[in-house]
């Protein structure tokens, strides 16, 4: 399958040549697919943000080139405006940049700036606002009305009502509690499955990135330190301490169970597979105890 976009050996270096220089992307490389669940990791100050930012062309590497369907998207007269369509980048807290007087007008404004007809960015807002789920009760609200999770619902919308190939959100559960949390994940989640967007999610959350992404890449110190399969990431248990990050709760708890004698797997990622294998554990030893095996 061919990638998406790829970063090819990029840096990136903050404030150049003054006394707050800051080097703070180093000789990254990685390639994204069509249709991946792909979560970046790693503790704040390691890249994260900054790296994202190259995803749909707001910020120019250092040295390094940025590839859309192979194309180099920094080469002259190149399309940016097309690319940041396609490439829907959600900054932290997005509902801060809320502006309409009623959610509908606020979402279509995306496609209007694109240059499609009233009925057709009305059309694509409705898609988008069902997408995140929300109904037509709060199409004429004013968006400062609705709760923390319905207004970044509403700001996802309207970078979806665009049709980006790919969803880039820098900590899109930031601040909300935890129903809010999960809603807005399930919902994302959602868009990957039936949509097949890709889906970039930026995250210091473990339990987060276990349940929902199927590929983890970290960063440390502007580095991409480890980047492949969810459970395969997270198998590098010590790496992961020695960068200020643990494994999902879950996991330890698997890893407690194991310490204390018991026979369960530890690479274990959400809940449910963790009830499978400890309900598969108390079959067993009742198995035992009966005299079955
Ligand atoms: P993360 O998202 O993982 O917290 P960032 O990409 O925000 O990391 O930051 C990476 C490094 O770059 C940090 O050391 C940070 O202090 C620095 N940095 C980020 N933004 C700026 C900026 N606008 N000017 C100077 N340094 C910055």
């Amino acid at each position: 399958m061919e990638p998406i976009l790829q970063l090819q050996q990029v840096d990136y270096i903050y404030e150049p040549n003054t006394p707050y220089e800051k080097h703070a992307i180093r000789d990254v490389s990685l390639s994204l697919y069509p249709g991946e669940f792909v979560a970046i990791l790693g503790h704040t100050g390691s890249g994260k943000s900054t790296l994202v930012q190259f995803l749909d062309g707001l910020i120019v590497p250092s040295s390094g080139k940025v590839l859309f369907h192979g194309e180099d998207i920094f080469e002259k007269n190149y399309p940016l405006k097309t690319l940041r369509s396609k490439v829907g980048l959600v900054f932290q807290y997005p509902e801060h940049q809320l502006f309409a007087s009623t959610v509908l007008e606020d979402v279509c404004f995306g496609p209007k700036n694109l240059g499609f007809c009233e009925e057709e960015c009305k059309k694509k807002a409705i898609k988008a606002l069902e997408a995140v789920g929300l109904g037509e009760e709060v199409y004429s609200l004013s968006p400062f009305e609705l709760s923390g999770g319905q207004k970044r619902r509403v700001a996802i919308a309207g970078v979806l009502a665009m049709e980006p190939e790919v969803l880039v959100l820098d900590e899109p559960s930031a601040g909300l509690d935890p129903r809010g949390r999960d809603e807005i994940l399930t919902r994302i989640n959602s868009l990957c499955q039936t949509q097949t967007i890709t889906i970039v999610l930026v995250s210091h959350s473990m339990d987060e990135v276990a349940q929902y992404a199927k590929r983890l890449i970290v960063m440390d110190q502007g580095r991409k330190i480890l980047d492949g399969p969810t459970k395969e990431v997270f198998s590098h248990t010590k790496q992961l301490k020695e960068m200020g990050l643990d494994i999902p709760q879950v996991m330890q708890i698997m890893e407690m169970m194991k310490a204390l004698g018991l026979d369960v797997q530890t690479d274990i990622l959400t809940l449910e597979q963790a009830k499978k294998e400890i309900l598969g554990l108390v079959e067993r030893k009742k198995r035992k105890e009966r005299g079955d095996v």
